[in-house]
């Protein structure tokens, strides 16, 4: 097998990237390299398992600001001069239509949202949820090159060591885009990435009143965590915004306690907090399926429950 390609916009997926590239690499005998490292510096990378870090010398004002195109026009490049036949993409909004665009240039067979990979007799071997998350698949790549973008948060990051690669400049020759960036418009973002937080107190419908989500802020805010939501807490009822969506098409999380209020714990929600270390449950309805994944679940109208924490946390 070639070398191992990494590159994600986000440097913590990243670091994971290189944890799973470094241990096939060592099963292949072949090395990791990583492209673009943005504004992290390329030392950074080098700690954590590169062998070989890119950065454009020449080319890169195509790359000022972030189109598909040219990022695949440039990762395609670096892909040929790093010797590599596997690319891992962050398999983020961006990475996404990465994967599609460079698989095209490489003529590779590709992969999105895997949550596992592995190299078996040469050939990239996936694990990805399907069926809206019910099952989990197993998909094999035939061709040569493949591109795969892994779900943020499979992996661990590479952990921190002696930097003992090198950085490698790199002239890239990258076409004008066709795409022209006419005006940009700020989403209304939310600073907090679910994510990364230890604590989350996860409000679902079954919060009956916005005039209550202060009960799940005040609890997350005891803890010293956050507060996240089931889908339809933010699309439908709009209480709290998207970027704090549990779940399949919000984000995976792994903290160490999870408390999910009034929440029934459908396939497509669950596969989002499943990793958390500690899962409690509070819910009206003793057969939600939450509670086949809890740890702890409290039978009950979190309108009552919630006020009965907080003050027992008080005291
Ligand atoms: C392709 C696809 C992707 C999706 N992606 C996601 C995703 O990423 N994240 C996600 O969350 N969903 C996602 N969904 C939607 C998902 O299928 C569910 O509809 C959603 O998770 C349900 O949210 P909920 O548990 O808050 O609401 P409900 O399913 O309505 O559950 C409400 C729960 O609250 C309980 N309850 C009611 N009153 C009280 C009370 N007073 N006290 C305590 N408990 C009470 C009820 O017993 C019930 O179990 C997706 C769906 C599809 C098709």
């Amino acid at each position: 097998m070639g070398g191992v390609l990494v590159f994600s916009e986000n440097s913590r997926v990243s670091f994971e990237l290189l944890n799973k590239a470094a241990e096939i690499a060592r099963a292949g005998g072949s090395t990791v390299s990583l492209a673009l490292p943005g504004k992290e510096p390329a030392e950074s990378f080098l700690k954590r398992g590169a062998q070989k870090v890119y950065i454009p010398r020449a080319g890169q004002e195509a790359l000022q600001d972030f189109e598909a195109g040219a990022y695949a026009e440039a990762l395609a490049q670096i892909a040929q001069a790093a010797g590599a036949s596997l690319i891992l993409l962050g398999c983020t909004r961006r990475g996404k239509e990465l994967a599609g665009r460079l698989a095209q240039k490489l003529a590779a067979g590709c992969i999105n949202d895997a949550i596992d990979l592995e190299v078996k007799d040469g050939r990239v071997v996936c694990r990805r949820y399907a069926l809206g998350g019910m099952t989990v698949m197993t998909q094999e790549i035939g061709t040569a090159a493949a591109v795969v973008s892994v779900m943020p948060r499979a992996f661990d990051p590479a952990p921190e060591g002696e930097a003992a690669g090198e950085v490698v400049e790199i002239d890239l020759e990258i076409k004008p885009s066709r795409v022209r960036l006419v005006e940009r418009q700020s989403k209304a973002a939310d600073s907090t990435d679910i994510s990364e937080a230890e604590v989350l107190v996860c409000v679902g419908k079954g919060m009956e009143h916005r005039e209550d989500l202060p009960l799940a802020e005040e609890l997350a805010g005891m803890l010293g965590g956050e507060v996240a939501c089931s889908k339809p807490v933010a699309t439908d009822q709009k209480w709290l915004s998207e970027d704090r969506i549990v779940g399949l098409s919000g984000k995976k999380c792994k903290p160490q306690l999870a408390i999910c209020l009034g929440i029934s714990g459908q396939v497509q929600f669950n596969v989002g907090i499943r990793d958390a270390r500690t899962l409690v449950a509070v819910n009206s309805d003793p057969n939600a399926y939450i509670f086949q994944i809890s740890d702890y679940g409290i039978v009950g109208d979190l309108h009552e429950v919630v006020p009965r924490i907080i003050s027992g946390l008080k005291k």
